[in-house]
């Protein structure tokens, strides 16, 4: 059985083949570390890694390297002006790396709440400015780069003459120019799509390196370029990120890399759809953005309760990798319904008596079985996680049915109650990632529902001492109640 992986560079889904076989090496581009990591953020990096946790179920030896920004992404993705670390610095009145201090600890937190493994390399743009410069100058030296007044520019039209730049996004150099504004003769740059591979600083700005062409900071598309060829060679498996990356970042990096090693970087390119709100992208520009600490927490006026990391994991693995995902009260509430049914059955599923003798039930044992090999079949059609669950849900009132005598105990043989057992174990804890005690917050949820009912019952009764004991005791412990429209209450967490 051949894994097929959708490559947004062919537009189709190819199998698989590693370049060295029982390998796998995958670059995703991580965070810029200005500012926490939003709940969009979150789900590029949820599903890279249950892509890599995939592979290494598959047995293969993976080396995965996701970055961090620390220097060099400037506002808007442009050529001139501050690095987003340095306006942050200077507005908070900080050194930049304790900027970057921070948010990388932050977000790395936010990675291990949602039990995302942490990649085998996690280099910094700042760790690694030499060999930025080398490829920046092996570019100038092959042709494809110039230097102005001290930055260093890639000449997209020449290359283009050669090589067509759209090629990621399928598109033309007229179509590309389209969406750029004239230059109006005063911009230094020789065309309009080309872009800074190292940038002159100003004596003010706060990072800044000594080049051959002067003091200054790198590109942001040269750092994943450098980080990428220093850890996994000129040409590897994957590489991967958010699909609002495609279209520059990504479309830079193959061609720096062609332009200085006459290669595409990576074989197979894979782009994660966008989660939205209301339909629009969540972004930090936009203030659509929700933070992970508020999901968890439930502080946010726009959540009607929190919500455990496992159950926000779960809400976007129902959904495929390259679909959008909406981000709702609802369907987070359905999700934390959903999770709490499957991990009900998968502890009823160790409960079932062992049996040694053959299926009594042949057909449902075929069934079972059948709907447990698709399990890895759906998987290997580009890591369809949504189609395992649908499965899972299948088999949820089997395993029940058996637990409640509804079914005969001897209906499916031992054999596939073992494999039954095995495959619930590998995708939802060795996979999808999930953890036992998996509702997280729900068994506190059950203990609030009969807290805030017997606040009610007291207030009914006029028994206003019990209903704010109740209240303050719980303040006290860091949860708090809102009175909600009607006399309903909901909580959260501080
Ligand atoms: P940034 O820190 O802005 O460089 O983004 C880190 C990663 O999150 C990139 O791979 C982005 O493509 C991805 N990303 C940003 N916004 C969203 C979103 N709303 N949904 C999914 N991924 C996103
Ligand atoms: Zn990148």
């Amino acid at each position: 059985m051949s894994l097929k992986i959708y490559n947004t560079l062919t537009r189709e889904k190819e199998e698989f083949k590693p370049i060295t076989p029982g390998h796998v090496g995958m670059y995703v581009c991580g965070p810029t570390v200005y500012s926490d990591v939003h709940l969009g953020n979150c789900r590029t990096f949820i599903s890279f890694d249950i892509i890599y946790r995939y592979f290494k179920y598959l047995g293969y030896k993976v080396r995965y390297v996701r970055n961090i920004t620390d220097a060099g992404h400037l506002e808007g993705d442009r050529d001139e002006g501050d690095d987003k670390f340095s306006k942050i610095a200077r507005l908070q009145q900080l050194e930049p790396m304790e900027i970057v201090q921070k948010y990388t600890l932050g977000f790395r937190d936010v990675m291990r709440q949602f039990n995302c493994l942490p990649p085998s390399i996690e280099p910094t743009a700042t760790g690694h400015i030499s060999e930025q410069i080398r490829m920046a100058q092996q570019i100038i030296d092959n042709g494809y780069g110039y230097v102005v007044n001290g930055t260093v520019y890639f000449d997209v039209e020449k290359y283009n003459k050669e090589k067509p730049y759209g090629i990621l996004t399928n598109r033309k150099m007229e179509e590309l120019l389209e969406g750029t504004r004239d230059l109006g003769g005063q911009d230094e740059k020789k065309g309009r799509l080309d872009f800074a591979l190292w940038i002159k600083a100003k004596p003010e700005h706060l990072m800044q390196w000594p080049s051959p062409w002067g003091m200054g900071f790198p590109g942001w598309h040269i750092e994943c370029s450098a980080m990428s060829e220093k850890y996994l060679g000129k040409q590897f498996d994957i590489h991967g990120g958010g699909m609002d990356l495609a279209a520059t970042h990504h479309t830079n990096e193959i061609a720096q890399s062609q332009a200085c090693y006459h290669t595409s970087p990576a074989n197979i390119w894979m782009h994660t759809n966008m989660l939205t709100v209301n339909g629009t992208r969540m972004s930090k520009s936009l203030g659509n953005g929700f933070l992970p600490g508020e999901l968890f927490t439930g502080n946010h006026p726009l959540l009607e309760k929190a919500y455990a990391p496992n159950v926000v994991r779960f809400f976007m693995l129902q959904t495929h990798y390259r679909s959008t995902l909406d981000f709702s009260n609802e369907a987070l509430q359905a999700s934390e319904k959903g999770l709490k049914r499957l991990w009900d059955a998968y502890e009823n599923l160790a409960k079932l008596p062992a049996n040694d003798t053959a299926a009594a039930d042949a057909e449902l044992d075929a069934n079972v079985n059948k709907l447990l090999n698709e399990f890895d079949e759906f998987m290997n059609d580009d890591f369809n996680t949504a189609k395992v669950l649908g499965n899972m849900f299948e088999l949820v009132p089997v395993i029940n049915s058996i637990k409640d005598g509804l079914i005969r105990a001897d209906a499916l043989s031992s054999q596939t109650l073992e494999r039954l057992r095995q495959k619930f174990k590998a995708y939802l804890e060795d996979i999808f990632g999930l953890q036992s005690g998996s509702a997280g917050n729900e068994k506190l949820g059950e203990v609030m529902d009969m807290l805030i009912g017997m606040r009610k019952e007291a207030r009914a009764k006029k028994d206003f001492a019990t209903s704010d004991r109740i209240r303050d005791q719980l303040a006290a412990i860091g949860i708090q109640l809102k009175d909600e429209k009607g006399g309903a209450m909901s909580w959260n967490l501080e």
